[in-house]
């Protein structure tokens, strides 16, 4: 086992170490605050690659003004020994200013699957993303890159980022790590109350139970009726929904699927717990993305 991971907070040196390596280079951007969700990420990413790198930092850019970037959690020591732990090779934590400079005025933006679900709530967040991605990768140059299906709007938004770009890297999905109730693993979960906490798993209840009517009966119209159970019974619960959709996959429109021929979707859900924010998918069929050039690893 390396001794501790290398630790570079600049551009320049960022550039000279990946332009001193040859061999697979694997790549995991977070925005730090690591939990075991992503250290399943790290875990994957070494034993895949050469060098494994980290990224952690806490991208300004994908946050709207009140939605305060502030309070996000950061702990590098911490995330440093969960990063030794997984034997990652380097940890590339840049300043703001390293990445914004003062006359920063370039973004990169997809522009239709980011469009619905978060998109419509968090105006200007994906733009955020698919900018600090594409520059980490611009970066790092890595082979092979991870992202949760946690955030899976994210993930094809990547992907597609990706394609329609010509980036030389294979995007790679990983399913969401859970809590033994089924609350996905996040970040932000610190910060729910003892009684929200115990609420929180009924979330992915929700998307369970509309997954099985879902893969129990054709949807050949619009599939609100079916969701709007479960909706009501998170009000109940007091859950504040932002929204509960069933969308197509990859495209995230309406989704239609005939029983005979079962069609790729997303059951996506972001609610709020009092001031805390969660999100939580399920995909459907997701074996029919991997016939579609889609990668995910379990
Ligand atoms: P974050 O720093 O929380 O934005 O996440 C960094 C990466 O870790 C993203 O690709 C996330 O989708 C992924 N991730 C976060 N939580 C989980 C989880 N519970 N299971 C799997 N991946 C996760």
């Amino acid at each position: 086992m390396r001794s501790f991971p290398e630790v570079i907070t600049s551009v320049a040196e960022m550039k000279q170490w990946r332009r001193s390596k040859t061999g697979l280079v694997g790549f995991v951007p977070t925005m730090g605050a690591l939990h075991a969700g992503h250290e399943t990420l790290l875990k994957k990413i070494r034993s895949r690659c050469d060098f494994s790198i980290l990224s952690i930092f806490v991208n300004p850019a994908q946050f709207r003004p009140h939605e305060d970037l502030s309070k996000y959690p950061r702990n590098f020591e911490k995330d440093f020994e969960t990063a030794k732990q997984a034997e990652v090779d380097l940890i590339f934590a840049p300043t703001s200013t390293e990445l914004y400079p003062p006359n920063f005025s370039t973004f990169a933006e997809e522009t239709s699957i980011s469009q619905p679900l978060c998109g419509q709530y968090r105006p200007g967040h994906f733009r955020g993303v698919a900018t600090i991605v594409l520059k980490l990768f611009q970066l790092i140059q890595p082979q092979i890159a991870l992202f949760g299906l946690k955030d899976a709007q994210q993930f094809f938004i990547i992907d597609r980022m990706v394609r329609d770009l010509h980036l030389d890297v294979r995007i790679e999905g990983v399913p969401t790590l859970r809590e033994k109730d089924g609350l996905a693993r996040s970040s932000r979960n610190i910060y729910l109350s003892p009684e929200e906490r115990e609420k929180a798993p009924q979330l992915y209840q929700a998307l369970l139970t509309i997954q099985k009517k879902i893969e129990e009966q054709p949807c050949l119209h619009p599939i609100d009726p079916l969701l709007e159970e479960s909706l009501q019974l998170l009000k109940k619960y007091g859950f504040k929904i932002e929204y509960l959709e069933c969308l197509s996959l990859p495209e995230f429109k309406s989704f239609v699927s005939p029983l005979q021929n079962p069609a790729p979707g997303i059951i996506a859900a972001a609610v709020y717990l009092g001031q805390t924010r969660l999100i939580d998918n399920i995909i459907l069929y997701p074996q029919k993305l991997l016939d579609r050039g889609f990668h995910f690893i379990s």
